[in-house]
């Protein structure tokens, strides 16, 4: 589990990453424009009638007993909340659809780069951190985004609002209401900064739990098959205890500073009380001192309203905080360039499908060379067979001339131009792929031998399907071509797998096929099926075949033996069985019993 990419930042914000997510709030600025228009006729009209008005109710109605305009004024003081509702829904939908939209393009983004890189990117970094960044880290902005910036320019109106007011109605009392004041401040600076300990742990054990649970849900089976469960449970519960820990230990802080607020909220109120009060008994009579019934109690209001934006301060720093962090990552995922350089590019003929490679050198780490030197050419429509014990570094060819990575030393060329100048999309587009490991997707059959691209009609998919004799299996299912393919084809057999990948190889008609052979065994009638299959699949196409079947081998024009990332022996069937070297000795060690039938025969 790497921990460095989970890593949370040490401030609650940046500047630099502010402004890099501005740019995606940017294409929306007509829906903040609006927000803020709304925001501050709301707050002009609650301040005006949840203050003034209150005073003024106070002072010239009750006060003076005059009942008449009493009524107009409640009805007016309803209208100005009914409008005061009617803004901040507006004001709240519009931050909303902006955040969302932003996060929408944000989402794309992240999503478009990951599919651009390089297989060694991935190779880095476990799924779940990934997924990490695509869904929790996303969601954590948009918090970011409906919730603080336009909220707490909201909140610094509200208080300058207030403060202006409360100035106005009366001095000497805004500076009793501002006494706790400092007290709040120092509560806060601690709290942010435990807090900011805390959180930092929270998000680096989710991150981990969601690293830790998408490989044991992916490998179920295994963990079955070998009685990990007690074990994976253990080290679950671990990390999960470790996470709730984390996350009790911000609990604790907020579960002192919101009380700590609200505390200091009632006491500049009982203050008010105490000096406002004795205030309006020194008077000789009721309304003859500077202050009045009504400012005392629209003081009171005022107070109230001073602090609770105080008071979801803490909350916003703690949206911040995690927005920091999320945007840093999903940020790093994005500034971390491994993608497969991309060729100026240049218009690609029809292939002839002819494959050279000159002195390759390929190491997937640092100078722990897979492939030592090697050099090959296969001619347009040859078939070459690739042997050699496993780790040899067979798969590792294919996986170069697809360009999931590049070559360090050497050169690899078809049709004679090195494939770097070769557009990414058509190199790929025009081989045909057959991998080790079928991968299956979620979509219907149809999909998985077409993969959704509209160049492939449904009746070439069919086509594909015959010429590998999967036709029949497929019309025997429910649904036939429309049949679901659940979990990565999960209900498939191997055989039924393989022949799908064939279908999807064929259904391109490449010029040049790449067959990497699955190593499980089959029974003799699918193989039989998977070897015609396969026939067919080779007629008049360039074929690197890597192979783990005898009888794969036997039809190639040429065999190539590799050993230790070098070629050591080449030549036919015959002739490398009559050298009686490394051939010989992986031939005799894997097909056995075939070889003993032969031998028989
Ligand atoms: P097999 O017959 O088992 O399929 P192979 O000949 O196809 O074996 P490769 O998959 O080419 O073997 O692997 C060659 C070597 O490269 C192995 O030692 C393997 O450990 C290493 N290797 C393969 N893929 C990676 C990777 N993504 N990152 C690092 N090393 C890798
Ligand atoms: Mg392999």
């Amino acid at each position: 589990m790497s921990a460095n990419q989970d890593q949370v930042p040490q401030k609650s914000y940046d500047l630099r990453l502010l402004k890099r997510l501005l740019r995606y709030v940017l294409p929306y600025r007509g829906y903040i424009l609006k927000a803020f228009v709304c925001l501050i006729v709301f707050t002009f009209i609650d301040l005006f009638a949840s203050v003034y008005l209150y005073k003024v109710v106070i002072d010239e109605f009750i006060v003076n007993k005059k009942a008449e305009g009493l009524t107009v004024l409640s009805i007016i003081y309803l209208i100005l909340l009914v409008a005061g509702f009617f803004f901040q829904y507006i004001e709240f939908y519009l931050v909303n659809v902006m955040s969302q939209k932003a996060m929408f393009d944000l989402r794309l983004d992240l999503f478009r780069h990951l599919e651009r890189m390089s297989l060694s990117f991935f190779n880095k970094r476990p799924v779940g951190s990934l997924l990490t960044r695509l869904s929790s880290d996303i969601e954590a902005l948009d918090s970011m985004f409906s919730n603080c910036i336009v909220f707490t320019f909201n909140d610094i109106l509200i208080i300058l609002g207030l403060l202006g007011i409360m100035l106005w109605m009366s001095p000497f009392l805004t500076l009793i209401a501002l006494v706790v004041l400092p007290v709040i401040g120092l509560t806060s600076f601690i709290f942010q900064r435990n807090v900011r300990a805390s959180y930092r742990d929270v998000r680096k054990y989710i991150s981990q739990m969601n690293s830790f649970l998408q490989e044991n849900i992916s490998g179920m089976e295994t963990v079955q098959v070998f009685n990990r469960e007690e074990q994976n449970y253990q080290q679950f519960t671990k990390l999960s205890k470790a996470h709730t820990q984390a996350n009790l230990r911000s609990v604790i802080n907020f579960a002192f500073f919101v009380p700590t607020v609200e505390f200091m909220g009632s006491l500049a109120a009982a203050l008010l009380l105490w000096f406002g009060g004795l205030r309006i008994l020194a008077a000789p009579e009721v309304g003859a001192s500077a202050m009045t019934f009504g400012t005392l109690v629209a003081f009171i209001q005022a107070t109230q309203k001073f602090f609770s934006p105080i008071r979801d301060l803490a909350d916003k720093f703690n949206i911040l905080q995690t927005a920091m962090a999320a945007s840093e990552r999903v940020f790093g995922v994005l500034d971390t360039d491994e993608s497969i350089p991309e060729a100026e590019t240049q218009p690609v003929q029809p292939l002839q499908g002819r494959i050279e490679f000159h002195n390759v050198w390929f190491a997937y780490k640092e100078e722990e060379w897979i492939l030592r030197d090697v050099s090959f050419s296969i001619e347009p429509g040859q078939r070459i067979a690739f042997v050699g014990a496993t780790g040899a570094g067979k798969s590792t060819i294919i996986n170069l001339l697809f360009r999931f990575y590049d070559v360090q030393r050497g050169a690899i060329f078809i049709d004679g131009v090195n494939i770097k100048q070769y557009p990414l999309k058509e190199l790929r587009s025009r081989m045909g792929l057959v991998l080790q490991d079928v991968y299956l997707f979620s979509g219907d059959i149809a999909g998985n031998i077409g993969l959704g691209r509209p160049d492939i009609s449904e009746t070439a998919i069919q086509q594909a399907a015959q010429a590998v004799q999967i036709d029949h299996f497929i019309e025997s299912l429910p649904n036939g071509y429309h049949t679901e393919v659940k979990e990565r084809g999960a209900t498939f057999s191997v055989g039924q797998r393989q022949l799908l990948s064939f279908a999807r190889a064929l259904v391109i008609d490449p010029k040049i096929l790449l067959l990497d052979e699955a190593t499980s065994s089959v029974d003799t009638e699918t193989e039989h099926l998977v070897q015609e299959a396969m026939d067919r699949l080779m007629v008049g196409r360039t074929c690197l075949i890597i192979a783990h079947r005898l009888s794969t081998i036997r039809k190639v024009d040429e065999i190539l033996v590799l050993h230790k990332g070098c070629i050591a022996e080449r030549g036919s069937h015959e002739e490398l069985i009559k050298q009686r070297g490394l051939y010989h000795k992986l031939y005799q060690l894997q097909y056995k019993d075939q070889y003993v039938e032969e031998a028989v025969r």
